[in-house]
């Protein structure tokens, strides 16, 4: 039963049933369940009131994720009598902002490699100095607000697991040097790789310094209560259904709407291809996680990974791994198939046969921890732009601005996208007006049944290149065409 004021999903109920057999059964009744960053994020993620009339505001802001608090953040700190409004249709942290792997590093979703093919060395060095930035700005925020985000400088070890992914790392490395960034890098041969992480079949790896890792949920938390703090009001539980741009630009919601004198801000990111006028503008596709039970001293002793690095390899379907603050080890990978008509629904952010899949390679990297007790799985979906690049744009005619499509790689991303926004609204020189990604706008995703197929073929293709290549059998026949097709 959904009470209000209880720390329960808007519209859920617990008499929920019908799922398959192939879904986890155990569905979301209660925020906590979101992740188990929500669940540690330290306070009860009882929902602050909803909007209750219409009235007027500033800025209007759509999602209490990373990119809208940021925004917010930014907006009220350069000009604190501002009226700034977040309208959240759950709690804030309930999409992927709470639901992460805590990576917050300098990535990109696209590739030095493809941006300097694209943009020019110039344009895609200053794209990762201000990503690079963004995280330290992250840390620095947190201290200077109070926010316990266990944010730790850990640095990024992509490791090859067996000899078909070397020629990646290579190029990934060379990619950095062309751009005068390879002092950053370092090659590490598989010694050197057991001396920071014993991770089976190992032939190699690269280390950054660079990135760090934090924890989500206290991070998007402590910005609601930070946002709130600096004057803005969030009103959860309050779910926009249209916006409308203009000189009478509003957000509408189901309980009223909120006319913005200066702009509205789409800061809903996947979900946005809920809302008309946007189904098409970003695909969801969910990430999944598992996260075992904390580790004995005796089993970390066995993996070593003392400083915690964020851990990858350069599969196609990606792979990541984070040390929580805590001892345990989350497990991130690919989601479930993507949904005919971008449909974005909880029985896909608990997929069975994924989370089986996940789990199996959490012990093929560790072997040693064959018998660890997983205590939370969850997912959510990231919102992808049909060309795999981010934008951030407002336009001071229709008074819209919009920021996302960071493809998995948004913690930094958004706090950049914020900063960006802040300032345009504002007509403010943020300095970085010239990053690629700045007012731009992707294509729209092809129609469905299309989308459907081609999102399909490319999701599996891309797991069979893996396959193949950790079988050592021969490349699949149309493995250089999925390769254009997903190359980012
Ligand atoms: C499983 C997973 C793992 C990830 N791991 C990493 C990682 O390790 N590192 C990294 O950099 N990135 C990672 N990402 C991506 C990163 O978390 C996101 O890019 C980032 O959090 C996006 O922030 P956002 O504020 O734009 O969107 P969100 O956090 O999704 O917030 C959008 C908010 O808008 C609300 N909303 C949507 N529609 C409406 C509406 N109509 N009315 C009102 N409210 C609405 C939603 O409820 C939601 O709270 C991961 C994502 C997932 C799902």
């Amino acid at each position: 039963m959904s009470l209000d004021g209880d720390p329960t999903l808007a519209g859920t109920t617990s008499t929920r049933r019908g799922w398959g057999t192939r879904w986890i059964t155990k569905m979301t009744l209660s925020y906590k369940d979101v992740s188990f960053w929500m669940e540690d994020a330290g306070e009860a993620l009882t929902p602050r009131p909803a909007l209750a009339c219409s009235g007027d505001v500033d800025v209007a802001i759509l999602g209490a994720g990373y990119t809208g608090l940021w925004t917010a953040y930014y907006l009220l700190k350069a000009n604190p009598g501002l009226r700034v409004a977040v309208v959240e249709g759950e709690i804030a942290g309930y999409g992927a902002s709470g639901r992460n792997g805590g990576w917050c590093s300098p990535r990109f979703p696209v590739s030095a490699g493809l941006m300097t093919k694209r943009y020019g060395a110039p344009a895609a060095r200053a794209v990762l100095m201000a990503l690079q930035a963004a995280v330290e700005e992250i840390r620095d925020a947190s201290e200077r607000e109070g926010i316990d985000a266990c944010f730790r400088a850990c640095g990024t070890l992509t490791v090859a697991r067996g000899a078909h992914q070397i020629p990646a790392l290579k190029g990934s490395l060379a990619a950095y040097e062309r751009l005068g960034m390879g002092d950053r890098y370092e090659l590490l041969s598989p010694e050197q790789v057991a001396g920071r992480v014993r991770v089976t079949d190992a032939h190699g790896g690269l280390y950054t310094p660079d990135g760090a890792s934090l924890h989500p949920g206290r991070l998007v938390r402590g910005l609601a209560r930070a946002v709130e703090a600096a004057g803005g009001a969030i009103y959860e539980r309050t779910r926009a259904t249209e916006f409308h741009g203009g000189t009478r630009a509003r957000l509408v919601t189901e309980a009223g709407e909120l006319r913005a004198a200066k702009a509205i801000v789409l800061a809903g990111e996947a979900y946005l291809s809920r809302l008309p006028g946007l189904r098409r503008a970003l695909l969801p596709v969910y990430s999944l996680i598992s996260l075992t039970e904390p580790l004995t001293p005796a089993q970390w002793g066995e993996i070593g990974w003392e400083r915690g690095e964020n851990l990858a390899s350069t599969r196609n379907t990606v792979v990541y791994l984070t040390k929580t603050p805590d001892g345990r080890i989350l497990f991130g990978s690919r989601g479930a198939p993507y949904a005919f008509g971008s449909r974005i629904s909880e029985d896909q952010e608990r997929h069975g046969e994924t989370m089986a899949m996940i789990q199996n390679s959490l012990r093929a990297w560790f072997p040693s921890l064959a018998g660890i007790r997983f205590t939370h799985a969850w997912g959510g979906p990231v919102g992808m732009p049909m060309d795999w690049t981010p934008a951030v744009r407002f336009d001071a005619g229709t008074r819209i601005g919009f920021a996302g499509g960071y493809t998995g790689q948004g913690v930094a991303t958004a706090n950049l996208a914020g900063q960006m926004l802040a300032g345009t609204i504002e007509g403010r020189k943020s300095g970085y007006e010239e990053l690629p990604f700045a007012n731009r706008r992707s294509p729209g995703w092809i129609p469905e049944p299309l989308r459907w197929l081609v999102v399909r073929y490319m999701q599996g293709a891309l797991e069979r290149i893996d396959e193949a290549a950790e079988a050592g059998r021969r490349r699949p026949a149309d493995a250089a065409i999925a390769e254009f097709l997903g190359r980012h």
